[in-house]
């Protein structure tokens, strides 16, 4: 299973030098909105999962995406419930920001998760972070998504990779994450759309990519 994840990067990594151009201004209108929140003293990051992750995004692809804040409400609970008043700030603001920069734009912004950071930060100060979910999760959104202000999660992920024995816990548990992922319909949707897009277009893929495209539909169809 850890072959898997080593090809999931390995294809997200090349697929990536074929952004879109909807990727590309939808990558820029979120780090905009992350900016101006951090401006205004919520410093968040967001790690983009699905379709944009790949590059791939179209106008109306939606966007999934996992937000990482500080929220001293919940700072034990680690995930806030989903009418905490920041993170409902937050959303909103972030979604106001979008719908600003990409005016015209029909397509659904959608939280699928959030990690409170300050409850990371606790933890890793008081060196409780092994056999987390919490845990877990930032660093499987890190290591699968697309990271918009990068920066403020990897000092606490380069904490946590230290800890072997940690990340052989997370190693288990990502795999099974990931494979629950894969088997969800709409992850092989995009996929199919976006290399018959591809086909039709006429647009040659590098022998490498089209390798690795080749050997990951055949892992996910084992
Ligand atoms: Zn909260």
């Amino acid at each position: 299973m850890n072959r898997l994840i080593e090809r999931f990067l390995i294809l997200k990594n090349n697929y990536r030098n074929y952004d879109t151009k909807h990727a590309l201004k939808r990558m820029q209108a979120f780090r905009q909105a992350v900016r101006e929140l951090c401006n205004k003293g919520y410093p968040v990051a967001i790690e983009l999962l699905g379709s944009i992750s790949f590059g791939i995004a179209e106008p109306c692809s939606d966007a999934d995406c996992v937000l990482l804040h500080y929220c001293d409400l919940h700072q034990e609970d680690g995930e806030c419930p989903v009418h905490c008043p920041n993170l409902i700030f937050e959303q909103e603001e972030i979604v106001k920001t979008l719908k600003k920069k990409l005016p015209g734009e029909m397509f659904h912004i959608e939280f699928l998760d959030w990690v409170n950071l300050k409850y990371i930060e606790n933890l890793v100060k008081r060196g409780q972070t092994r056999d987390n979910e919490i845990v877990y999760r930032l660093l499987y959104y890190r290591t699968m998504g697309r990271p918009v202000n990068r920066p403020l999660v990897v000092k606490y992920c380069e904490i946590l990779e230290q800890d072997q024995e940690l990340m052989r816990g997370f190693s288990e548990w990502s795999s099974a994450a990931l494979a629950a992922y894969l088997e969800t319909p709409t992850h092989r949707y995009s996929f199919n759309k976006y290399n018959e897009r591809i086909i039709n277009l006429g647009v040659s893929l590098p022998p490498e990519l089209k390798e690795e495209l080749i050997k990951y539909i055949e892992d996910i169809q084992l």
